[in-house]
C-alpha cells in the first residue's frame, strides 16, 4: 500500500515535470525552432512563423531577448544580407553573443542606425590634400596664380587666402566666361589705392586698407577675376554690363557677402547701375530665358558686337520689359 502511494506521488510529480518544461526551456528552443522549419525566415520576415511569434513577447527586455536567441544559426549570415542594415548588426561568427540570431526582433529596427555607412565616407574623403599654394616672406604662388604682399608683409594669412581662392576659382571662371586666357593672374596688394580693387589685363591690384579690415572679403577677389576673363578691349562696353557681369561671377561662384549680394538696394537699386543690382538682373534673365545668356553676352560685349538690342535679340523683351519683370519676381525677392 505504501509503495502504490509512492508510485501515484512520484506520476503526478513527473506529470508537473513535463508540463512545465516546455515553458521553462522555451527560450532555448524556440529559436532552433526557426531555422529548421523556416530556413528563409530574415530578420525582417519575422512573425510569419508561430515561434517567431512567441519569440517575440519578450522583445521589451533586452537581457530576455538576448538569451532567447543565443543559439547561433548558419542561415542567418545570408538570409540577412539584402538589407544593409541588416550587416551592421550582425557580428563576426566568431563573436558568441547574440544580437546576430534570426530573432524577429532586433533585426529591422533602425535603418537609421545604419547610415553611418555613409557618415563613414567623409572620413576618407577627409584625408588631408597638399595645399596647390606655397609662400614666401612676400609672396603666394599656386599654378593659377601669383600674389605680391610685399607692400605689407602682414598679411601673409590673406595673401595665401586669395592665392587658394583664385586657383580655386580661375579655371571655372575661364570656362563660364568662355576666355582662352590661360595666363597667369598677378595679384599685387598696393598700399596707396583709393578703390578695393582693379583689374588691368592679367594684373589684379588689390587695396592694403580695405583688405587689411576685410580679409574675408574674397568675393571682391573673384570680382576682379570676372574681369580678367571678360577680356574687353577698347573701352565702348557700357559700365553697367562689365561691372555687372563681374559681380555676376562673384555671386555665381559663391562669393557674395552681406552687402555684395546680388540684390537692388544699398547704391546699386537700378539694373543699369553696376554691381550687385546688375548681377540680380542678369542672374533673372539668365535663370528665366537662357541658362547660357551669361557666356553669350560676354563673348558679344567681347568682340563689339553688343548693342542696346541685344536683350530684345537674345530674350524676345527689352532691357527695360525685362527690368519690370525682373523687379516683380527675383529681383524684389532678393533685393
Ligand atoms: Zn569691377
Amino acid at each position: 500500500m505504501k509503495s502504490l502511494f509512492w508510485l501515484v506521488a512520484a506520476s503526478l510529480l513527473l506529470c508537473a515535470c513535463l508540463q512545465d518544461s516546455p515553458q521553462a526551456s522555451d527560450a532555448d528552443t524556440l529559436p532552433t525552432f526557426n531555422t529548421q522549419n523556416d530556413p528563409t525566415d530574415t530578420p525582417h520576415t519575422q512573425n510569419t512563423t508561430p515561434g517567431a511569434a512567441s519569440i517575440e513577447a519578450p522583445k521589451n527586455n533586452a537581457q530576455s531577448t538576448a538569451t532567447l536567441t543565443a543559439t547561433p544559426l548558419p542561415t542567418e549570415a545570408a538570409t540577412s544580407t539584402p538589407h544593409p542594415s541588416a550587416t551592421s548588426l550582425i557580428p563576426p561568427p566568431n563573436q558568441p553573443t547574440v544580437a546576430s540570431s534570426p530573432s524577429p526582433t532586433p533585426a529591422p529596427l533602425p535603418s537609421a542606425t545604419v547610415t553611418p555607412t555613409a557618415t563613414a565616407t567623409p572620413t576618407a574623403s577627409a584625408s588631408p590634400t597638399p595645399s596647390a599654394v606655397s609662400c614666401n616672406a612676400t609672396y603666394c604662388f599656386s599654378s593659377a596664380c601669383t600674389v605680391d604682399f610685399s607692400a605689407n608683409t602682414g598679411m601673409a594669412a590673406f595673401a595665401r587666402a586669395a592665392a587658394e581662392t583664385c586657383q580655386a576659382n580661375n579655371e571655372k571662371i575661364r570656362i563660364k566666361m568662355e576666355s582662352d586666357n590661360t595666363q597667369t593672374i598677378t595679384i599685387v596688394l598696393r598700399s596707396d589705392m583709393q578703390n578695393a580693387g582693379q583689374t588691368s589685363g592679367n594684373l589684379i591690384e588689390l587695396s592694403t586698407a580695405w583688405f587689411s579690415q576685410h580679409p574675408d572679403d574674397q568675393g571682391a577677389i573673384v570680382h576682379e577675376m570676372g574681369h580678367v576673363h571678360q577680356g574687353y578691349t577698347g573701352g565702348n562696353q557700357p559700365f553697367w554690363i562689365v561691372e555687372g557681369i563681374a559681380d555676376y561671377v562673384r555671386y555665381w561662384a559663391g562669393y557674395a557677402n552681406s552687402w555684395s549680394y546680388a540684390h537692388c538696394a544699398n547704391g546699386s537699386p537700378h539694373y543699369t547701375s553696376g554691381y550687385w543690382c546688375s548681377a540680380a538682373f542678369l542672374n533673372y534673365v539668365e535663370k528665366t530665358y537662357d541658362s547660357q545668356l551669361l557666356p553669350k553676352l560676354n563673348r558679344d560685349v567681347r568682340n563689339g558686337q553688343y548693342a542696346d538690342t541685344w536683350f530684345q535679340n537674345a530674350t524676345g523683351k527689352t532691357a527695360d520689359q525685362l527690368w519690370t519683370e525682373c523687379q516683380q519676381t527675383d529681383c524684389k525677392l532678393i533685393g
